[in-house]
């Protein structure tokens, strides 16, 4: 497992993506978490470089994402994880991500004894999850179809990793780049 700080924002609000992208590069993290009132989604970089490339303007407006599971008072009392630090009881923690079919999860930051957090830590099931989160910004290939990472894994200078699905017009193998 492990645990990481990334941007959030509110699904109520209206964040460009512009924004958002470049606060992903300021802080060297790869994804933001979408808070509704009661459900929160991980979203790429990836996710927003596609989304803006089919017109889309505003986070928010982003369908999809990964699903996060906001751990609430109730939770950690039925399967003994504590709600101010998830990554404490490893082996809860565990059990209680395959009870519920997630792979990332927050502490519900309404629950009175999660107040010492000031910054809410997204925790993830796999260390290789919490690596995607620590590339900066997002990355793509420069081929056609154009494809957008993180997730799957990438970094500048790679073939693109999901050839031969994209190609170039001169038969070479797309390679991966940071996106603007
Ligand atoms: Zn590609």
């Amino acid at each position: 497992m492990d645990s990481i700080d990334v941007p959030i924002y509110l699904q109520s609000d209206r964040t460009r993506i512009d924004d958002a992208l470049q606060e992903l590069r300021r802080r060297k993290r790869g994804g933001l978490l979408v808070r509704g009132k009661d459900e929160c989604r991980l979203l790429f970089a990836g996710d927003l470089l596609r989304a803006r490339r089919d017109g889309i303007s505003a986070v928010q407006r982003i369908s999809g994402g990964q699903p996060v599971m906001v751990v609430t008072e109730e939770h950690a009392r039925s399967h003994g994880v504590d709600l101010r630090d998830l990554q404490r009881r490893p082996r809860e923690f565990e059990t209680m991500m395959e009870h519920h079919q997630r792979s990332y999860a927050i502490s519900d930051p309404r629950a009175p004894s999660s107040v010492s957090h000031a910054v809410p830590m997204l925790v993830t099931r796999s260390e290789e999850l919490g690596r995607f989160l620590r590339m900066t910004g997002g990355y793509e290939c420069n081929g056609d179809p154009k494809h957008f990472f993180p997730q799957p894994y990438a970094s500048a200078g790679d073939d693109c990793p999901l050839y031969p699905e994209c190609s170039r017009p001169d038969g070479s193998i797309p390679k991966v780049k940071a996106s603007i």
